[in-house]
Formats: structure tokens, C-alpha cells, sequence
């Protein structure tokens, strides 16, 4: 079987990668041509575990290839994913133009039926809208060439991509023939033999599933910030409320820490996206409104807490971060909280410094010089006023605390992670606040 991938990015790429694992003849398409000339150099452009010996392997097997020609990809090939950007525009809603010339293109191409799935986030009704961009390029040719549209929504995790891939929990896909259905099944078979399930469904339902899965797991994220605010208030630690409540089987431990606000490449387009749908067919979508709300505060909280601390004086403070990528595992720094943290600190004249173990180069192309960067952990510490805990990489989680007074001005760590223990920090001497809790009123 040969199959087609436009958009070699996170999904893409992965997706292509984890096909031609399986013996799938796979060409991963990108308009980027220093992209697809780096990877045919064996260069990968995303950290992501695994995958760089996944993709090494298959192009040494001669089953995964990387182009700039969609036009020339299209050769006995059954299938072909859309995995390019949807991007917000300015009201919020999905961008589809990278979808539809994707749509446009294949219409103009292909020359036999083909099955084209739409693996990128997309709002309600984008098939359709496909569909009609590409019969248009084929009425253009004149040409009567049968083809079907679906839509197969991509639920993997950044930092743990190709295990999702590989092992998915679930696979979501949305068709309306018989063929598609059964293209789509053959497809997926080396992955579901081992009872992952694909479900089936109409194709405004698939649609529906992604923003409705993203938009619960960001429910759940600015819920539980919310309550961990109010804890602080009350009095209450978030980290008992979190055990009391993560053990009940309808809640579930998951995705209830709280924290300093979700970022990435998902969660706060999809949100915002979901939201315009709603508007659009003139429907109030109040909860996801509040939870945007939320996390929009949320990412501000460390800084809130650095200011009451210095009596909302840092200029000329220099603050040391801990983490910049907005989750561990992944060099992403998309809508990451560490850069809403950043400009506050920068917009109250302190200095910063910070360190990640993967994200340094994403984050210099990004900030330059406007920051400092750390060579290790405790580099950053040397002369700052405060460590802020941005990320939870695991290596943050037992440091060596002597060094780390040692080096700080003032042993003042803001955790925005609740990755240390409470009374651990105070025997050692740390000054120490976390989320949902009063620390320094206990
Ligand atoms: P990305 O930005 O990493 O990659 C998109 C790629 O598409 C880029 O390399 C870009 O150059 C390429 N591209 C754009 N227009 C093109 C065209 N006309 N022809 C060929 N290539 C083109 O994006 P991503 O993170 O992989 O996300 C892709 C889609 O999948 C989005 O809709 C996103 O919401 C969704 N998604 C992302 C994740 C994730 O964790 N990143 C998870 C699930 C779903």
C-alpha cells in the first residue's frame, strides 16, 4: 500500500514515520524545502522520543521518502492525509487555507481514485469544504476521476507521539462510503490488532470529536486551577483536594494538577476555535469561555506571586527559570506559559535567565537576546533573586538544594508545578510557594 502525507510537521511526520514501520510505502510532503531537504539528510526538525531511529530506519528500508512535490507524490498512491496547520486567524476560528490548497493541489494531480483524510484539527464542516475545492480543480480538468473525503483527527501527544501512534488509546475516523470505510480499516489493521479499537463514525461527528476531546482536557485543566486559587484563599492544600477527588473513578487522576496554565500548539487554538463554531451557529458556549478566561490568568500567577513577594518591585531582579517548553518531553514552545512569564518579567525591568534541557534553541529563536540562557540548571541560579519552577522535566524534581542556596541571592523558589514538598522546602531554608496552597500563612 502507498500513501501520501502533506504537512511533514509534528503530526505529519510522525504519522509518516509510524505507517512506514509497519510496511507502508509513505511520502511525507512540505512546502518547507529546508525541511524536506534536512530530513533527507537524516535531520530531524522536532525532538520527539523515538522518533528520530523510527524515521532512520524506515528511509534505510527504502519505505519512507520526503519531497516538496505533491504533484509528483500522487503515483499509485490509495491515500492521502492532509496534516498541515490550522492555524487561529484573527477571530479565532481555524485558518483552512493550508487545507484547502492542499484540497486544490490533489485536485489538480491526482490521477486515479483517491481516499483523501483530513488528519489536521479542523472545524465542522471542512470536508465538505474540501470536497469542493477538489471537485472544483477536477471539473477545471475536465476530468470525472471518483474520489471520497474523510476525516481521520490525530489525538497523539507531543512527547510521547509515536508510543500514542503506535498504541492509540482510540482512532477516530469519519466516512460516508463503504470504500472509505474499508480503505481506512486496511489501513489502520497493524494497529488495532491488539484490541486498539477504531470507531467508526459519520464525518461531522469526527470532526465534533477532536475540539470536544481538547476543549475537556482544558476544562479540566482551568477547573482545577481555578479550585487551586480558592484553596490558597480558604486555606485548603490543592494537593489533598487533588488526591480526594482523583480517586473517584467518574473524575480519574489525570489532567487535574494544577499549575501555571496550559500552552502548545493544541489546547489554546482548539478552545478558541471551538468556541468561534459555537458563536457561528449562534449557540453561547459559556463554559469554554470561562476556561479560556482562567488559563489566560493562570499563566500569570507566578509572576503575581514574585510581586507580592517583593512588594511589586522587580526592577533590576533577576529572576532564574525552570523550564521554558510548555510540557516536558517536547522542545515545543507554543503558547507556552514561560513566555507570558517572560514578558511580565521583562515589562517589570527584571533580568532572566533561563534553562530547559531541550527547548534552548527553540527558545533563542523565538526570544534571542532579550534573555539570558544557562549551559545546566544551576547555572541560572548564580546571582538571581528567585528560581520559578515553569516546566516539570523530571530532572528538576530532586536537585541538590546546598547548591542550589548556595548559588540563589535569596533561596526563593516560586514552584509552579508543586513538583517539591512543602515542609521538605522549609526544613531546608527555602523561602517557598506553590499553586493551591498558602505556604506562607501555614
Ligand atoms: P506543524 O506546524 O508542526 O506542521 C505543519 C506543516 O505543514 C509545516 O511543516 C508546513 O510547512 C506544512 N505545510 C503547510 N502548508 C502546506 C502545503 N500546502 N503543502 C505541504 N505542506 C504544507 O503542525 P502540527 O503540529 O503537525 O499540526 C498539524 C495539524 O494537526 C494541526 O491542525 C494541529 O491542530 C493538529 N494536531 C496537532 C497535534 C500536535 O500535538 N502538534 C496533535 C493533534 C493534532
Amino acid at each position: 500500500m502507498k500513501i501520501t502525507i502533506v504537512g511533514t510537521g509534528y503530526v505529519g511526520l510522525v504519522t509518516g514515520a509510524c505507517f512506514s514501520e509497519v510496511g507502508i510505502d509513505v511520502t511525507c510532503v512540505d512546502i518547507d524545502e529546508k525541511k524536506i531537504e534536512n530530513l533527507n539528510r537524516g535531520i530531524i526538525p522536532i525532538w520527539e522520543p523515538g522518533l528520530e531511529e523510527l524515521v532512520h530506519r524506515n528511509v534505510k528500508k527504502g519505505r519512507l521518502h520526503f519531497s516538496t512535490k505533491l504533484s509528483e507524490s500522487l503515483d499509485d498512491v490509495e491515500v492521502v492525509f492532509g496534516a498541515v496547520g490550522t492555524p487561529p486567524d484573527e477571530d479565532g476560528s481555524a485558518d483552512l487555507k493550508y487545507v484547502l490548497q492542499v484540497a486544490r493541489e490533489v485536485g489538480r494531480h491526482m490521477k486515479d481514485y483517491l481516499l483523501v483524510v483530513t488528519k489536521s484539527t479542523v472545524p465542522v464542516g471542512t470536508a465538505e469544504k474540501v470536497r469542493a475545492a477538489l471537485q472544483d480543480e477536477l471539473n477545471k480538468r475536465g476530468s470525472d476521476l471518483p474520489f471520497d473525503v474523510s476525516s481521520n483527527p490525530e489525538f497523539l501527544k507531543e512527547g510521547a507521539a509515536v508510543s500514542d501512534f503506535l498504541k492509540p488509546d482510540r482512532i477516530v475516523v469519519g466516512v460516508d462510503t463503504d470504500r472509505a470505510r474499508k480503505t481506512m480499516e486496511r489501513l489502520y489493521k497493524p494497529f488495532t490488532m491488539n484490541g486498539h479499537p477504531v470507531i467508526f463514525m459519520d464525518i461531522t461527528s469526527a470532526e465534533m470529536t477532536k475540539y470536544t476531546a481538547n476543549s475537556m482536557l482544558a476544562t479540566k485543566i482551568s477547573f482545577m486551577n481555578d479550585i487551586a486559587n480558592l484553596c490558597e484563599i480558604v486555606g485548603a492544600d490543592v494537593n489533598n483536594v487533588r488526591k480526594g477527588i482523583g480517586s473517584d473513578s467518574r473524575i480519574g487522576k489525570k489532567f487535574i494538577y494544577p499549575g501555571t496554565g496550559y500552552g502548545g500548539s493544541c489546547f489554546p487554538k482548539d478552545v478558541k476555535a471551538l468556541i468561534k463554531t459555537a458563536d457561528d451557529y449562534a449557540y453561547n458556549l459559556r463554559i469554554l469561555k470561562a476556561v479560556e478566561e482562567v488559563n489566560e490568568s493562570q499563566k500569570s500567577v507566578l509572576v503575581t506571586k514574585l510581586n507580592k513577594h517583593y512588594n511589586y518591585d522587580l526592577k533590576g531582579k533577576t529572576i532564574a527559570l525552570w523550564g521554558l517548553a510548555f510540557k516536558p518531553q517536547t522542545d515545543d514552545m507554543r503558547e507556552a506559559p514561560a513566555l507570558v512569564i517572560i514578558r511580565k518579567l521583562l515589562e517589570a525591568g527584571a533580568t532572566v535567565k533561563a534553562y530547559d534541557p531541550v527547548a534552548m534553541e527553540e527558545a533563542h529563536r523565538i526570544l534571542g537576546d532579550k534573555i539570558e540562557y544557562g549551559q545546566d540548571q544551576y547555572d541560572v541560579l548564580i546571582d538571581s533573586d528567585a528560581l520559578l519552577v515553569v516546566t516539570e522535566w523530571p530532572e528538576f524534581k530532586f536537585p541538590n538544594f546546598n547548591i542550589m542556596k548556595k548559588l540563589l541571592n535569596v533561596p526563593l523558589v516560586i514552584d509552579g508545578r508543586n513538583i517539591f514538598d512543602i515542609e521538605e522546602m522549609k526544613d531546608r531554608g527555602c523561602i517557598y510557594y506553590c499553586i493551591g496552597v498558602d505556604t506562607q500563612g501555614k
